[in-house]
């Protein structure tokens, strides 16, 4: 397989022999980022869709290899797989709450933060527990959190312990949000069963609003779903004018996206000059 770095090399070699010495030699980069405090974590602003004020930022995981990143959607995966994830998760929050406490030291307003958490963080027993106490640390009101799930997070193994640590973040104030949703099978069940804040209309819904009607019927019947349940959403890969002005034409409440922000560093983020965010 031809390639000009290794990590285009490890998405596009197919073959068994290509995979393996990739997922070994991913599996070192984890390993060696997790002891050597390689991970990193960028800050995408998201606002209101109606008026542009800023409302908060996503949390993404970062990590360079030699240079390079890395994507997370090649790293998550095996990192869940390999039993890294909470390790991983609990940095990423770690230095994201640090983050934002700066921000705030500094009189910003940096506003809500939403994390993205996979299954095997909410299966362990005392994740809710480990939540609350970094918020505590932190100085972080929980309201100011927003756990990012997907929906294979809620079926499967241990449901019952996932349940449960869901209903204590609730109850402490954390928000949820359900991330990539219309991608799963069940969506709208989860909407009845869990305490559902936000949903997060898929880029892969966004990406073909201009071309696809069917995806505008689809995302427009999404919207107005959620709104009867009490339910915001928020369209995340929003790219283009013409994108956005469908989301706003069907009462999205907040946009996210490369048309308004990129993810950032979070010294990018900091002297952005957040005082702007404020409101
Ligand atoms: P996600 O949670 O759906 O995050 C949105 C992804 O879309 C991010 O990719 C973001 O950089 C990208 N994005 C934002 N705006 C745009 C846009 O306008 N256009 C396009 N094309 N893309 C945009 P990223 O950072 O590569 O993350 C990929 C996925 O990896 C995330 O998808 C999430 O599922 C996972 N991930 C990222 N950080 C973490 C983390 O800290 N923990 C866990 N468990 N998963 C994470
Ligand atoms: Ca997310
Ligand atoms: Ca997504
Ligand atoms: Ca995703």
């Amino acid at each position: 397989a031809k390639h000009n770095g290794r990590n285009q090399w490890c998405i596009f070699d197919q073959s068994v022999r290509g995979k393996l010495i990739c997922r070994n030699h991913l599996k070192a980069i984890l390993a060696d980022a997790l002891d050597n405090d390689r991970f990193q974590i960028a800050l995408q602003p998201f606002c209101k869709f109606e008026t542009g004020a800023h409302s908060g930022f996503e949390v993404l995981v970062r990590l360079d290899d030699e240079g390079s990143p890395v994507a997370p959607d090649l790293f998550i995966p095996l990192a869940e797989e390999l039993g890294f994830i909470s390790r991983i998760g609990r940095v990423v929050m770690q230095k994201a709450m640090a983050a934002r406490q700066a921000m705030v030291q500094a009189g910003l307003r940096p506003g809500k933060f939403a994390i993205n958490v996979s299954a095997p963080e909410l299966r362990e027993p005392c994740f809710a527990l480990e939540v609350q106490e970094l918020l505590a640390q932190h100085d972080i009101p929980p309201t100011e959190l927003v756990i990012e799930i997907t929906e294979t997070a809620l079926i499967g193994r241990s449901t019952q312990t996932v349940a449960s640590t869901l209903q204590q973040l609730h109850e402490s104030g954390v928000g949820l949000a359900l991330d990539d949703f219309g991608t799963g099978f069940s969506s709208l069940s989860h909407l009845r069963d869990f305490h559902v804040d936000k949903i997060k209309i898929d880029k892969s819904f966004v990406h073909d609003l201009e071309e696809d009607a069917s995806d505008r019927a689809l995302v427009d019947g999404l919207i107005s779903l959620a709104r009867r349940l009490g339910i915001e959403v928020v369209a995340e890969g929003v790219e283009t004018t013409a994108q956005r002005d469908y989301l706003r034409s069907f009462g999205c409440d907040y946009l996210q996206g490369f048309i308004h922000s990129r993810p950032l560093t979070v010294k990018a983020a900091d002297g952005q000059g957040c005082d702007d965010l404020s409101s």
